[in-house]
């Protein structure tokens, strides 16, 4: 498979965030490419990783603890930074920031949701309460099955 052109902000931000020494799976992750793709655009790129973090600077950390308290998602506040989610939210809560209701790309999360574990797949899942135990996509692939069978079933008759 070709792998896809990078586009400039994708190229800008594997530069910001290699020399903020992001991991390369995190870059990799949020590109949708391989750490070792994304490791060798930044080289290419004449990127240069330095040895330690550099210090946070007065803007950056203003604009964690706003938009932070303000709810932006902490993916957006890392990217204009150029650091990691979780350096970001470390960050955020060690200049006071206030604990927040955080907000998901899907939309907001459900007061009564909690984490379960799916009776099926054993994975963790948010579930809508004790009565849901089994995880989206278990009880997805559960409704194909029984619409198989239904087809089926309707298709002898
Ligand atoms: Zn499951």
């Amino acid at each position: 498979m070709k792998p896809r052109k990078y586009t400039p902000a994708e190229e800008s931000l594997i530069l910001r965030m290699g020399a903020a020494r992001a991991p390369w799976e995190e870059i990799g992750r949020r590109l949708g490419r391989t750490p070792g793709n994304v490791r060798a655009k930044f080289t290419a790129l004449g990127g240069v990783r330095p040895r330690a973090t550099p210090n946070y600077s007065e803007s950056d950390d203003r604009l964690i603890l706003e938009q932070g308290a303000a709810g932006r998602s902490f993916d957006k506040i890392a990217e204009a930074v150029g650091r990691t989610r979780g350096a970001v939210i470390t960050r955020h809560y060690s200049l006071g920031g206030k604990p927040r209701v955080q907000r998901h790309a899907g939309g907001r999360k459900k007061s009564k949701t909690k984490i379960r574990v799916c009776l099926r797949c054993d994975r963790n899942f948010p579930s809508r309460g004790i009565f849901n135990r089994i995880c989206p996509n278990c009880s997805e692939a559960n409704s194909r099955v029984v619409m198989e069978i239904h087809d089926s079933v309707a298709g002898t008759v």
